[in-house]
């Protein structure tokens, strides 16, 4: 769909096959740079191999496993926010091999000036911007919570994580308020546990404790406590613990931060919430996003706009194709990532 609009702007989008048959996450990007040449930029995919062929670059638009930061992160041909390879190391335990740049960054790589605009989605996530030798702009943005600092564009290429305009999940606003009264309900009375993952979510909510000024401990698994301490400022006191033995310990903190699927664990003697606008959990939800809503998605590609939007996250479920959907009945042309037909 609109490759023929595509091909006129000289860009070309693609999907890999990996080795067992399969399709390799996300897609590609193919250009002529001002020098004439050809590039591929691989947007957060994972690996080839270099008997595959590697493309010039692996686009890492920040440290979710989703975006397959683990996998590329290895190759020199890589390229993320110096605080998004530090998660990178932080989380996966090994070095970050590629190329590391700030955030409203500009710099002259493979030949292509590309800069770098801030998210908002977790500590060092970014977009990224550069334009073809027809000066046709291409922006991809990898996870957006806010885009108030991206650029006009001819080709967006965008995330759809709450992207389906019929699904009331889809529509939210952080919910502070609710955080409040849960602390000011159970501090002194019951041990509280949020569930939030270890990278991004989080961060986000001892930021948000400390901020409505709850200033005692609050215990996390190791890697959210390395994370947490590298990446919050006035993180305030925090306990590295392991789930397992803490549970069996009657000197918890009154708060903890623990995952999700660990939440079944913790003990009974704690109330119990998780961070999210998905209701896929047996636990009371607040709703803290790292996200833009639907509306928020709305107001992105409107200020930003593209000729062609490309909706290429989450890679699994029908948001980006409801997305897509959404933004051709507003008279935008736009497809998600399963209508690209071009598989190499
Ligand atoms: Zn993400
Ligand atoms: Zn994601």
């Amino acid at each position: 769909m609109y490759t023929s609009k595509l091909a006129d702007m000289g860009i070309f989008i693609h999907r890999n096959r990996n080795l067992r048959g399969g399709i390799k996450p996300h897609l590609s990007v193919r250009f002529r740079s001002d020098e004439g040449k050809i590039k591929t930029f691989a947007v957060d995919t994972s690996r080839t191999t270099s008997k595959e062929g590697e493309p010039d670059l692996y686009l890492i638009t920040h440290a979710h496993s989703d975006h397959f930061g683990k996998s590329a992160m290895i190759s020199q041909n890589s390229v993320c926010t110096e605080e998004t390879a530090r998660a990178l190391e932080i989380r996966y335990k090994r070095e970050f091999l590629g190329k590391k740049v700030g955030i409203n960054d500009s710099f002259l790589i493979k030949g292509v000036n590309v800069k770098t605009c801030p998210v908002y989605h977790t500590a060092g996530s970014n977009a990224f911007f550069w334009e073809n030798e027809n000066g046709v702009r291409i922006l991809v943005t990898g996870d957006v919570k806010e885009a108030s600092d991206l650029p006009k564009c001819d080709v967006l290429i965008t995330e759809a994580n709450y992207g389906d305009p019929n699904e009331p999940s889809c529509y939210f606003n952080d919910d502070l308020e609710n955080i409040k009264r849960i602390i000011y309900e159970n501090i002194g009375y019951n041990k509280i546990a949020f569930g939030a993952y270890d990278f991004g979510k989080s961060q986000k909510v001892v930021e948000i404790l400390r901020y409505i000024g709850y200033k005692g401990p609050i215990a996390m698994n190791k890697i959210t406590y390395a994370l947490t301490s590298e990446f919050v400022e006035n993180a305030g006191d925090l306990v590295p613990i392991n789930v397992k033995e803490r549970m069996s310990t009657k000197k918890a903190a009154d708060i903890s931060i623990v995952p999700p699927n660990k939440l079944t664990a913790v003990g009974s003697n704690f109330k119990k919430y998780v961070l999210t606008c998905r209701d896929i959990y047996p636990y009371p939800s607040i709703r803290i996003s790292d996200h833009l809503d639907v509306r928020g998605l709305d107001e992105m590609v409107k200020k930003c706009s593209p000729e062609v939007t490309i909706t290429y996250h989450p890679n699994t479920g029908d948001r980006p194709e409801k997305y897509a959907q959404h933004l051709r009945t507003k008279g935008y042309d736009a497809f998600s990532l399963s209508e690209i037909k071009n598989i190499l």
